[in-house]
């Protein structure tokens, strides 16, 4: 691609108009301001422009369309991929757009377009109030609703983007425009798994739930070798769980935490993952779970907080990741076999297979309802390359693409986008099928026609 000309002039335009900050490649706070999330991401964008409110972004987006950069969109900048940060391109960062304000009588809450799920929560928990949230606080909130938003609470109250009520977005043209079910009705379906190919979200309303002061949440953990007949158990469980409990089945090394028997400190295993707003509920329902004998185990009731923020450690900024990921109907006894023999073959140290349970609220949506698809899928199956060192980088990607290119053919045929890694054209059309797929290019024409919001898991415009 031909290098853009742009003179430090245009830059200083841009700051005239600005309230937040633009950071250039001359700044001391450049190395900083351009990384994201993952850490095998080494990028260098020529501006990157902090907003502070929603002018700053459409003044970012202007100067972005007229110098033609390409734009990247960050919030949490937790794109797996890296979409969120361009080399030679402009950066539009919103994380300063991160205020939330929680109605507890309407059990609302809005939120700015650049917020963390920690500060959602951070909001909603004391007014005993939650949303379906990431499985990791320091993800970005709009861009994971944008996508769906899958978390420990969506098989009872369904993804994030179900609870979502409207959303302010700058679209290509500049304009700030409101979707909702009154509104703008197409980009209101398109935004609900569409991901960010629409706009740039600068606001978003949410319906909360009541939680209670505690979950009921933790986890089981087995042998390696208890794999297979766990696989077994956990499919026949998995297909009678209550709603009111979502589970996750992985594969990890046990961290050195206080609740893990020293013994077992960093020696890899299967984990049942189990978070419930009822107890009780709960209890009855990981009785063959515990029947099957973990190594060890720790359930109880927890603050919902914590319990978002069991895997922050594991998955803290600036991880080495390679990711990929296929939805799943169910344990079959050829998954079961497939999953064993790939896990046996993890490299030492962090990598891991997440397995998220499915169904429930989620599977009670109709599918056509939004954009998201995935809604009959039993499990999302993500295998994650993580290395620490350099020379371990080879190991733990060959052992990603291995472990996804062994179980694609017995997989439903797509993925969650959010929760995938760099994906062509066809992946997407697979994972939303070809409807779908026509239906969000139509919107996508009609807000987007010049793909400048084309740094994502991208649907290409209709023309
Ligand atoms: C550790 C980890 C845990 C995760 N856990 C979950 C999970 O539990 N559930 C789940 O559903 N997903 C999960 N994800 C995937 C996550 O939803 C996506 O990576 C999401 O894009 C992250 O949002 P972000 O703001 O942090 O990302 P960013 O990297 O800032 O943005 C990602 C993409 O979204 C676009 N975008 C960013 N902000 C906006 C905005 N305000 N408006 C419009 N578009 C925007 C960008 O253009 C970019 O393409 C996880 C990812 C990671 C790395």
């Amino acid at each position: 691609m031909a290098q853009i000309r742009l003179s430090e002039r245009e830059v200083e335009h841009l700051r005239d108009d600005f309230s937040g900050t633009v950071i250039t490649p001359d700044d001391q706070a450049y190395d900083e301001a351009r990384k994201v999330w993952n850490g095998d991401i080494d990028r260098s964008p020529r501006v990157i422009a902090f907003c502070a409110n929603t002018k700053d972004v459409q003044t970012a987006l202007a100067f972005g369309r007229r110098s033609g950069l390409q734009i990247a969109v960050r919030s949490g900048g937790h794109s797996l991929a890296g979409h969120s940060v361009v080399d030679d391109g402009l950066v539009i960062d919103l994380r300063r757009l991160n205020q939330v304000s929680v109605d507890p009588e309407a059990r609302r809450a809005v939120v700015g377009g650049g917020a963390i799920w920690s500060e959602v929560d951070g909001a909603t928990v004391p007014h005993g109030l939650a949303v379906t949230g990431g499985h990791v606080t320091h993800t970005g909130v709009a861009a994971l609703v944008l996508g769906g938003g899958v978390g420990h609470l969506m098989r009872g109250f369904g993804l994030s983007s179900d609870n979502l009520i409207s959303a302010e977005l700058v679209t290509a043209d500049g304009q700030l425009r409101e979707a909702s079910a009154s509104k703008n009705d197409d980009l209101f379906w398109a935004i609900r798994g569409g991901g960010g190919n629409f706009g740039i979200a600068t606001r978003l309303e949410f319906q909360l739930h009541p939680i209670g002061e505690t979950v009921f949440g933790g986890l089981l953990f087995y042998a390696p070798e208890q794999g297979p007949d766990l696989m077994r158990v956990y499919n026949q469980f998995a297909k009678s769980t209550p709603d009111e409990v979502t589970t996750i089945l992985a594969y990890l090394a046990a961290p050195p935490a206080p609740f893990v028997p020293e013994q077992y400190h960093f020696k890899p295993g299967y984990a049942v993952v189990v978070v419930s707003p009822d107890q009780e509920v709960a209890e009855n329902a990981v009785k063959p779970l515990r029947d099957f004998g973990p190594l060890f185990e720790m359930l109880a009731p927890m603050p919902y907080p914590f319990v978002q923020s069991l895997f922050d450690e594991s998955l803290a900024p600036g991880t080495k990741v390679y990711w990929k990921s296929h939805y799943f109907a169910e344990y079959s006894d050829d998954v079961i076999a497939a999953i064993h023999a790939n896990t046996a073959k993890m490299p030492a140290g962090p990598s891991q297979m997440i397995n998220l349970q499915m169904g429930g609220a989620v599977a009670r949506v109709p599918d056509d309802a939004t954009a998201f698809a995935g809604r009959s899928a039993g499990f999302l199956g993500m295998f994650s390359g993580i290395w620490e060192e350099a020379d371990e980088r080879d190991a733990a990607v060959a052992w990603s693409k291995g472990f996804a290119d062994s179980l694609a053919p017995l997989s439903l045929g797509g993925t969650y986008p959010n929760l995938a890694g760099e994906e062509s054209e066809e992946r997407l059309i697979a994972s939303y099928g070809r409807e779908k797929y026509a239906r969000l290019a139509r919107i996508k024409t009609k807000y987007d026609p010049d793909n400048v919001f084309r740094l994502n898991q991208n649907i290409v415009p209709a023309h």
